[in-house]
C-alpha cells in the first residue's frame, strides 16, 4: 500500500508532531494558534471575495482570468508572502458540450450513483452548467464576461511560507481562482481563493513562523479539467525536496506532505425542497466537508489529514462543525491523490449533494457576492478557521515574542 515510504513516513512524522502540538495546546491556558485563528474575521474575508468578484467570472483564457491573477498575486505581496511564484503551461479549450441550464422538474429516486463514489439520496435537481450570456439580466456583468476564452498561454501565481527547521518539506493549501456561467464566481469559487489568501496573510505575518513549509496555491483552469492543477504535479512532482543549488538550504520544491483543497465554501442550505425551490437561508445543521477518496493510492495518509483537519475545526471554528466523507472527486486534490495525502473541503459532499443540486447557484449567473448573506459567508470563515488551525499544528507553527 506504501508506494511512496518516504512521503508516508515523513507525513506519519507531522501527525505526531501535530498530536503533540494539540495535546500541548490543550494544556497551555493561552493557546497560540487559537491567537492565529483569532486573525481571521469576516468583514476581511468578504472583502476578499469581493476583490474578486470585480474579475466576473474569471473564465480561463480571458483578459478578466489575467487581471485576476495579476490582483491575486499583488495582493500576497501585499501580506508579506513577497516570495510570489507562477507556473506557467499552454491550454487549448476543446468546447465542452453545451448543457441545459435552470433546473428541471424535481425527481426523487430511491438511489442513484454520485460521482466520486455513494449514492445521491432524496430530492434531486439538475445541475449543469450556464453557457448563456442572455441570462446574466446584470448588463454591466454581461459585458464584463463577454470576452471569449481563447486556446495559448495560461498562468497560475502561488506563494510560500519557508519552514525554518524543515524548509524541504511542505504541506500545500489550495483553491481554484477561474470561474465559469456568466456570473462572479463568489462562492465557486471565490469562496476557496479568498480563504487561501487569508490564510497566507496569516501565516505571512512577520511575527509568525513555521517549523515546515507552507505554499499557498490558487490554480487556474480548475474548470477545465483541472488543468492548471495537473501541470504543476507535471512540472513539479520530480523536483521534490532537492536542494538547489547544491548548499544553499533552498528548495524550490519542497517534498509534499499534504495537499488540501477548498471549493465552494458558502451555502449549505440543504436538499432541495419538493417543489424544487430551495430554503432561503443556511441550514442550521451547515457543515464543512472535508473529504479524501476511498479509490486513491494514498487513501490510508489522506484519510489521517481529513481527520486531522476535522480535529482542527472542532477546536477552533467558531460556529459550524466539520463532516469526513470518503468520496472526494471532481477537485484540484485530485491529481495529488496518488502521490501524496489529498483532501478537498466544501460546503457539501461534491458527489452526492452538489452533484444531486445542493447548489442552485453552482456555474450559474446567480453566483454572485449579493446572493449570499453573513450565515453563507460564515461557513466559509470556519473552513478557514478549520484549515488554519490544523495547517498551524501540521507546520509546527508559533508566534515570535
Ligand atoms: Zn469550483
Amino acid at each position: 500500500m506504501v508506494t511512496h515510504r518516504s512521503v508516508a513516513a515523513s507525513f506519519t512524522l507531522a501527525v505526531c508532531l501535530s498530536a503533540a502540538a494539540l495535546a500541548q495546546s490543550t494544556d497551555t491556558v493561552a493557546d497560540p494558534i487559537k491567537s492565529m485563528v483569532d486573525r481571521l474575521d469576516l468583514a476581511r474575508y468578504k472583502a476578499t471575495i469581493k476583490g474578486l468578484t470585480q474579475f466576473g467570472d474569471r473564465r480561463q483564457g480571458t483578459d478578466r482570468n489575467r487581471k485576476a491573477v495579476d490582483w491575486i498575486e499583488a495582493q500576497l505581496k501585499s501580506y508579506g508572502c513577497t516570495n510570489t511564484e507562477r507556473i506557467r503551461y499552454d491550454f487549448a479549450p476543446t468546447p465542452p458540450a453545451p448543457r441545459p441550464a435552470g433546473s428541471a422538474a424535481p425527481v426523487r429516486r430511491a438511489s442513484a450513483a454520485a460521482q466520486g463514489g455513494g449514492r445521491m439520496r432524496g430530492i434531486r435537481t439538475r445541475a449543469g452548467v450556464n453557457n448563456d450570456s442572455l441570462a446574466q439580466t446584470d448588463l454591466a456583468l454581461r459585458a464584463l464576461n463577454a470576452q471569449p476564452s481563447t486556446p495559448g498561454p495560461r498562468e497560475e501565481v502561488f506563494c510560500t511560507k519557508i519552514g525554518t527547521t524543515h524548509p524541504d518539506e511542505m504541506y500545500i493549501v489550495a483553491g481554484h481562482m477561474d470561474g465559469i456561467g456568466w456570473g462572479e464566481g463568489a462562492n465557486d469559487d471565490g469562496s476557496g481563493t479568498a480563504l487561501v489568501m487569508e490564510l497566507a496573510r496569516v501565516f505571512s505575518s512577520p511575527d509568525m513562523q513555521t517549523e515546515r513549509t507552507i505554499r499557498f496555491v490558487l490554480w487556474n483552469n480548475e474548470e477545465t479539467g483541472l488543468n492548471g492543477a495537473r501541470a504543476y504535479v507535471a512540472q513539479r512532482q520530480a523536483l521534490q525536496g532537492k536542494e538547489e543549488p547544491a548548499g544553499s538550504g533552498k528548495y524550490p520544491e519542497p517534498k509534499w506532505l499534504g495537499m488540501i483543497q477548498h471549493d465552494m465554501m458558502l451555502f449549505d442550505h440543504g436538499m432541495p425542497n419538493e417543489d424544487g425551490t430551495m430554503r432561503k437561508e443556511q441550514r442550521a445543521e451547515a457543515d464543512v466537508n472535508i473529504e479524501f477518496q476511498s479509490n486513491s493510492k494514498m487513501a490510508d495518509a489522506s484519510q489521517k489529514l481529513a481527520w486531522l483537519v476535522a480535529g482542527g475545526n472542532e477546536k477552533y471554528a467558531t460556529d459550524y462543525p466539520a463532516a469526513v466523507g470518503n468520496h472526494m472527486t471532481n477537485t484540484d486534490s485530485g491529481p495529488f491523490q496518488d502521490i501524496v495525502a489529498s483532501i478537498s473541503l466544501r460546503e457539501a459532499e461534491r458527489g452526492r449533494e452538489v452533484g444531486a443540486g445542493w447548489d442552485p447557484q453552482w456555474h450559474q449567473v446567480t453566483d454572485l457576492f449579493v446572493t449570499y448573506t453573513d450565515k453563507d459567508f460564515r461557513l466559509g470563515l470556519n473552513a478557514a478557521q478549520t484549515t488554519l488551525g490544523a495547517v498551524a499544528m501540521l507546520a509546527g507553527a508559533t508566534v515570535k515574542k
